[in-house]
């Protein structure tokens, strides 16, 4: 696993090189042991076109709560045929209906916090529990609690076993503008909603307009103060430090 001195020297490196090359390096270290998550928002979908083109064949994995968009549920078999990959779907262990039947109906109004768990992290820990490397979409400017993301860093996985995981974010540098023009200019196929204002999509219950001026983000889980599923946050940080 990689130090702290070589996480903060390949972080700075990866600072100057295009995506595409950061993909290349986790494809040469970790193979298919090295996974993209997303939830199909843009980023995620420039990053499946680059590793694509580039033919980096990482598995492409997305979590279905049982609560997405129809639109979403549709766009990724659409993705599948553009992009031609097949794209797991990690689904919780609870139904919602199981779900309502423990903890009342609508969980995600009155303790979105656990329904997230259950929903988001639960399933996502199982699946990390097989990788050595997730890739994700998450970018600086989308959020100030994402505006210090490392590109690479480094997660404890197991504390009892000290498993760690290395996590990726070779998006982490590009804008809004950036990753619509690459979808634009390449015809990728993306989520009918966002031309109805949708700027972040998650599930339906959580998920609303947002306005210019806005955070990108500011849309999901309106009335609560939280920002984040859980998935970005649940791990310990093996090493922080200033980007
Ligand atoms: S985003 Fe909302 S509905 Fe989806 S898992 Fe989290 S709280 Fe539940």
């Amino acid at each position: 696993m990689l130090t702290s001195a070589e996480l903060l020297a390949l972080d700075r490196s990866f600072g100057a090189q295009p995506t595409e090359q950061i993909l290349a390096w986790a494809w040469e270290r970790f193979g298919s042991r090295a996974a993209i998550g997303t939830s199909f928002q843009g980023a995620g979908l420039v990053m499946i076109d680059l590793a694509q083109r580039n033919k980096l064949r990482f598995p492409v994995f997305t979590i279905d709560t049982g609560l997405l968009f129809r639109e979403t549920v549709e766009l990724r078999s659409r993705l599948e045929d553009f992009f031609g990959v097949k794209i797991e779907s990690l689904e919780p262990d609870t139904t919602v209906q199981e779900q309502t039947d423990f903890h009342g109906p609508e969980l995600w109004k009155r303790d979105p916090d656990l329904c997230c768990t259950i929903r988001k992290v639960l399933p996502l820990k199982d699946k990390l529990a097989d990788l050595d490397c997730w890739i994700t979409g998450l970018r600086r400017e989308q959020t100030e609690s994402r505006a210090t993301i490392g590109i690479v860093e480094v997660y404890v996985f197991d504390e009892s076993s000290r498993q760690e995981i290395v996590k990726l974010n070779p998006m982490a540098t590009w804008s809004r503008e950036q990753v619509w023009q690459y979808i634009r200019e390449n015809r990728i196929p993306y989520n009918p909603l966002r031309d109805r204002g949708f700027r972040s999509i998650g599930c339906w219950p959580c998920t609303r307009i947002t306005g210019e001026g806005e955070d990108e983000r500011a849309g999901r889980w309106t009335g609560f103060n939280k920002v984040e599923c859980g998935i970005h946050t649940f791990l310990p940080k093996k090493v922080d430090f200033q980007i």
